[in-house]
């Protein structure tokens, strides 16, 4: 069939809005109908060539929409069945599902990173050349076709905006609050960046009973956003923050640092910023190839923990269906997450906008 999707040929380009060629489902694979995608980060760091990827690409990994056909041997889902999508499929038998740490499954390492479908092809193709699916989502589309690790279905009173942010930035914010650190009732918090994952770990933290929240960013309209969403504290461009964390934590600095921009600077303030015994969690992806130069002296005398959160620490079969109830019960104010929406044809615009910071998250309609 032929879809609409945005490919990127090659770094530092625009996306172009093209014409693609999607091959159907083949064994163990979804179409998925696609009715939202989040314009996240680590799609943009494809553009910048921080992330290297095989090219041509169609990039999106947070996605949500209504499943249209399933290949052979598919049977826990069936058309009809809206789907968020997961772009860290597990396989539920490697070391790490074994050990609960389905994030870090290693199965499908490979084929993710190459760009294709588990069979180490392409369902994706323009002019008989191959296209390659970003995470194996690929979800700046109309369609995708998916593997079926990479789905997982939801009750059908969610809307599927909030299904597509539950795909990424809402389990990876939620989960490093929940999951990966498990804060505790009383703590106090820093977040660095408060777009869509660290306003999503505000909430988190808020929902774990966190005592003290502070927000750090360059942008007043985050500042702002930050404090609508429970940040008790908002610090921004402040001169010296690290001076000022402490200020607001009896000196010692806070019990948790999360750090979701994946800035080596930041992280390094971040270490600063944390009490000793504190943990500091990264949850920002730096570009490949950069170094923290993070003290060892202080690590070991202060005993400082440094950890880092990978999509949340999420089990997605067993998280996305929580946060969906937590959603649906008022828990989680994740619909406020969606500030500004556009048409698949506005993706360069959605990303400038993303780039000049005002936003918490942008969310391609289709
Ligand atoms: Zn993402
Ligand atoms: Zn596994």
């Amino acid at each position: 069939m032929k879809i609409r999707a945005a490919v990127l040929y090659e770094p530092k380009q625009a996306f172009q809005i093209e014409t693609v060629d999607l091959e159907p489902p083949r064994a163990g694979e979804i179409l998925v109908k696609m009715a939202a995608a989040g314009v996240c980060h680590s799609d943009y760091h494809l553009v910048t060539g921080d992330t290297k990827h095989a090219m041509p690409v169609v990039a999106g990994h947070e996605g949500a929409g209504v499943v249209e056909a399933v290949g052979e041997g598919v049977t826990k889902i069936k058309p009809g069945d809206p789907v968020a999508l997961n772009w860290a499929p597990n396989c539920g038998e490697c070391f790490y599902c074994l050990r609960d740490r389905p994030n870090l499954c290693t199965t499908y390492v490979g084929p993710l990173w190459a760009g294709t479908m588990m069979d180490g092809t392409t369902r994706l193709s323009i002019g008989g050349q191959p296209v390659y699916h970003f995470s194996a989502v690929a979800c700046f589309a109309d369609y995708v076709v998916v593997p079926q690790e990479c789905c997982v279905g939801l009750r059908d009173d969610l809307p599927l905006d909030v299904a597509a942010l539950i795909g990424c930035a809402v389990t990876t914010g939620v989960g490093a609050a929940l999951n990966t650190v498990r804060v505790e009732p009383g703590s106090s918090i820093v977040v660095f960046g408060a777009g869509g994952v660290g306003l999503s770990i505000i909430m988190g933290a808020q929902l774990a009973g966190a005592g003290k929240i502070i927000a750090v960013d360059t942008n007043e309209t985050k500042g702002d956003l930050a404090q609508s969403f429970g940040a008790t504290d908002v610090l921004i461009n402040s001169p010296d923050v690290v001076q000022d964390i402490r200020n607001l934590t009896e000196g010692r600095g806070a019990d948790y640092v999360f750090e979701a921009i994946g800035i080596p600077a930041v992280q390094e303030q971040s270490l600063e910023a944390v009490r000793p015994a504190g943990t500091v969690v990264l949850v920002g992806v730096s570009p490949m190839g950069s170094g923290t130069n993070l003290p060892g002296a202080i690590i070991t005398r202060q005993e400082k923990t440094v950890t880092g959160s990978y999509y949340g620490t999420a089990n997605t079969a067993r998280d996305f269906p929580l946060y969906a109830e937590l959603f649906l019960k008022g828990k989680l104010d994740l619909e406020r997450l969606i500030s500004r929406t556009y048409k698949l044809e506005q993706i360069n615009k959605a990303y400038a906008d993303m780039l000049a910071g005002e936003i918490a998250r942008g969310v391609i309609y289709f």
